[in-house]
């Protein structure tokens, strides 16, 4: 039903309780796209873990020990900001795997999502920020290895700024990586991405979209990136509470129409990973995430006349 795939899996799901991160946003966005016929379930394909191999593209490997055996100090758990379990990292290692897929599936057919990922506070050697793993850095480095792609670009919409990315590709040439985020917000201190798009607090819809154009026209006329990485977070919504900007339902699906809309001018397949959204209502999360989807989905149908032309 929907013109691509979308990677998933109940243990996705970190059961987290009354935890501000709502992780089980996952398996309601699964829920919603299917209860209101938007998508079925062929549409959905469960991932591989990611292998160690893999993660140690990105991270430590006395990071990754500690991760596998549990023996992380308490500080380092505290720092992550969610309690440590073996089913976190079950999930960690899942959704990894879950945002390779995407990358594969992407390159393969256009677009894909992964309905989890976008943990893009993880660093090589820390978590923060409830992001474990850095699954994007952890796709991206998996099809540079296999040859599959050169270049890449990350452009995310979260509304803190993508530490973990930056300091992951900082003086990388082949991955551009574009963050546009709230400036009074964390992290502290942020790394510097390519682009950083630090925004004051309170802006909303029509001035957003504005500064988001300016930089994605010039940033795809100038790095002729093979994949796109979307990092779409739901937080820059005006009712988020660990958001300071102002944007409406109808503003961030103009946002996300809007990075797809260049994408597909450009030719460039995307992977779309989900990220964060703590609105004080867990349904205006998955509204939000559901119309990032959505907004794929147009943008996708909109690409076949021409490539079936061209
Ligand atoms: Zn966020």
């Amino acid at each position: 039903m929907l013109p691509f795939k979308l990677i998933y899996d109940d243990r996705y799901d970190l059961h987290l309780g009354a935890h501000v991160f709502p992780s089980q946003k996952y398996r309601l966005v699964r829920d919603r796209l299917l209860a209101e016929g938007l998508a079925d379930a062929q549409d959905f394909l469960s991932p591989q873990p990611a292998t160690d191999e893999d993660v140690l593209r990105v991270h430590s490997q006395e990071y990754v020990r500690k991760l596998k055996t549990g023996s992380l100090s308490y500080a380092e758990i505290l720092r992550m900001e969610v309690p440590y379990s073996e089913e976190l990292i079950e999930a960690c290692w899942l959704a990894a795997g879950g945002s390779i897929l995407a990358a594969r599936r992407a390159l393969a057919e256009g677009w894909a999502g992964n309905i989890g990922g976008g943990f893009h506070h993880a660093y090589p050697d820390h978590g923060e920020g409830f992001c474990v793993l850095h699954d994007v850095a952890i796709a991206i480095r998996r099809m540079q290895f296999e040859g599959a792609i050169e270049r890449a670009m990350v452009v995310d919409t979260d509304v803190h700024q993508g530490n973990g990315t930056a300091a992951i590709f900082g003086g990388d040439g082949t991955v551009f990586t574009l963050s546009i985020h709230q400036e009074n917000n964390y992290p502290y201190p942020k790394p510097p991405s390519n682009i950083d798009i630090d925004l004051p607090d309170g802006v909303g819809d029509d001035d957003y979209l504005a500064i988001l154009e300016r930089h994605l026209h010039k940033v795809f006329d100038e790095f002729s990136p093979q994949l796109l990485f979307y990092v779409g977070g739901a937080d820059p919504y005006r009712e988020d509470q660990l958001g300071g900007l102002a944007l409406t339902l109808e503003g961030l699906a103009r946002r996300d129409a809007l990075v797809f809309d260049y994408a597909r001018r450009h030719q460039v397949p995307v992977a779309i990973t989900l990220a964060g959204g703590y609105a004080r209502r867990v349904e205006d999360t998955v509204k939000i995430h559901v119309g990032t989807i959505l907004c794929a989905r147009d943008a996708a149908r909109r690409m076949a006349p021409a490539a079936r032309t061209g």
